[in-house]
């Protein structure tokens, strides 16, 4: 079987085989497609990885098929003990799970033992307590009663980015298979590496053949195979909003799949005069740093109001430029800055920065690319954004704050929607009547108190608007994976 060998934390080799993982079994892809992996703290190839097209997918759904007949069967306790096992499994290899999210993706070596890998382990947790507690409704009805039973999709498609790839793909994951249904994951051509070990835990946990397929390929041929095909009953989908309509347009040309979409944002983070400033100076500048900004829910856009924005302004410049910034390999943990993911990302970056500088925004630190070997960019934050400004208005997913002025509540809130993204945003006040004022009139599917987008397996996750529709994560995703068949009684009257 072929593999692929990186160099993981403290030196440590870890292997993954490199096929396409189908019907429990790793395979070449049928046209011998492939793709090469890259490491982008370097640039350099680290291999190739067998790339899907369209044959395989429908393969994939084959398998996938046969998984659903086999799964439908399998009682709620017995799923529940391979969602543990597998969260188990993924807790034994945190550390070559979080090399491969270094090497593959640029995600801090850190960041991914304390925080991505923890959350795929305790959403598996989370949903194994649901698998007995999928329940229907009894109804009484005129000339009778009903009872409404949740049944599984059947083979669905999970289709997710580059960025914390393994908690994406399990916040998929792990509602999908303890509603009943059977997955093929597309990772991402940009980070493929963990979800091959993903799929190894996926065998050695003992789930049957066919209930979870793993594939990576290219969005334009397996991304859309998969959201093309006829078999497959819903994509879930986290990724930009080109690829999410166009899934979505895949979907009405062919069998009107359910589709859920995790899309990008352009979150605001608001700093009202009476909050604890330096609570809110951490956690805006955490907000838009974390993963070097590729973070969906990043709070890229600062509004502070007026009576203390030139202290907050002045207080973060310093509290961003004082602070020591280690940009290098993010396998080691003294490195506080990985790379972004690639060439194209860097580049997009970059070029922001520089419409950003040409706006008439005031460059507060950063807002240039760092060293001539990988894909880093400097923490960079611009003041006195126009509302108009293209980094105000457009996702960069990289590192880059904008920062803006406001007087009143009522305007910060219509600054604050004022934006076709809706997926998260965070208000910093110590009044409680204001905090529960402005979360109510804030569009956007999460607003975070003092603080910046707290996660948790039972709190459901997604956007409003252009940022998606559907939920990961709680109770509520778990409508997603499922429909729900009402049974109608005729209650015949006493002869
Ligand atoms: P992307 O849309 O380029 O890729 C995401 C996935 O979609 C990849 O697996 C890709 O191969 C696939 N894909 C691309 N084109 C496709 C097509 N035509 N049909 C089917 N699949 C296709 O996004 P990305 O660059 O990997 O991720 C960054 C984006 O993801 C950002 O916009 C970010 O905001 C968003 N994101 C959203 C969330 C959320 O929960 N809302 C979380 C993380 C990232």
């Amino acid at each position: 079987m072929a593999s692929l060998t990186v160099k993981g934390v403290e030196g440590r080799l870890v292997t993954v085989p490199t096929g396409l993982f189908i019907h429990n079994e790793f395979v070449p892809s049928l046209s011998g497609k492939t793709l090469d992996v890259e490491n982008p703290s370097t640039g350099e190839k680290l291999g190739i990885i067998s790339a899907a097209t369209a044959d395989d997918i429908d393969r994939a759904v084959k398998s996938a098929k046969a998984g659903f007949e086999t799964w439908k069967t399998v009682p709620g306790s017995a799923k529940a003990k391979l969602l543990i096992k597998l969260a188990d499994l993924i807790q034994r290899d945190t550390h070559d799970l979080a090399s491969l999210e270094a090497v593959d993706a640029g995600t801090l070596y850190t960041d991914s033992v304390g925080l991505n890998v923890p959350q795929a382990i305790g959403c598996l947790r989370y949903y194994a307590g649901w698998a007995d507690k999928i329940d229907g409704k009894t109804l009484d009805m005129d000339g009778g009663i009903a009872y409404t039973h949740r049944e599984p999709l059947g083979v669905c498609g999970a289709i997710v980015p580059w960025n914390s790839p393994l908690m994406i793909t399990i916040w998929k994951l792990a509602p999908a298979l303890v509603t009943g249904n059977s997955l093929i994951i597309k990772s991402s051509e940009l980070s493929p590496l963990y979800a091959q070990r993903l799929a190894e835990l996926v065998k050695e946990a003992g789930i049957p053949a066919g209930v979870v397929n793993i594939v990576t390929g290219e969005g334009s041929s397996a991304g859309q195979a998969l959201s093309e095909h006829m078999e497959v009953r819903k994509i879930a989908f986290t990724g930009s909003d080109i690829a999410g309509r166009k899934i979505l347009q895949a979907a009405s040309r062919t069998n009107l799949k359910k589709v859920s979409l995790e899309l990008g944002g352009k979150g605001p983070s608001i700093v009202f005069d009476d909050c604890d400033l330096e609570n809110a100076l951490l956690w805006t500048r955490i907000g838009i740093t974390a993963n070097n900004g590729q973070i969906c829910a990043a709070g890229s856009r600062i509004y502070v109001q007026a009576s203390v924005y030139d202290r907050f302004v002045e207080a973060y410049r310093k509290a961003s430029v004082s602070a020591p910034t280690v940009a290098g390999d993010p396998l080691d943990t003294s490195t506080t800055k990985g790379p972004v993911v690639s060439q194209a990302q860097h580049q997009k970056i970059l070029d922001y920065i520089r419409q950003g500088k040409e706006s008439g925004a005031r460059l507060l630190f950063g807002g240039e690319p760092i060293g001539d070997k990988g894909y880093f960019v400097q923490n960079t934050a611009f003041a006195d954004v126009a509302d108009d400004a293209t980094i105000m208005r457009e996702e960069i997913f990289g590192p880059v704050a904008s920062i803006a002025k406001f007087s009143t509540e009522e305007e910060v809130i219509a600054k604050a929607n004022n934006s076709h993204h809706g997926l998260s945003a965070a208000i910093f006040t110590n009044d409680v009547n204001r905090s529960h004022r402005v979360t109510k009139e804030l569009e956007s599917g999460q607003v975070t108190v003092n603080a910046w987008a707290m996660l948790a397996p039972n709190v459901p996750f997604g956007g409003v608007k252009e940022s998606g529709f559907g939920r990961d994560m709680g109770e509520e995703a778990l409508e997603g994976w499922t429909t729900v068949k009402a049974v109608k009684y005729h209650i015949l009257p006493r002869l």
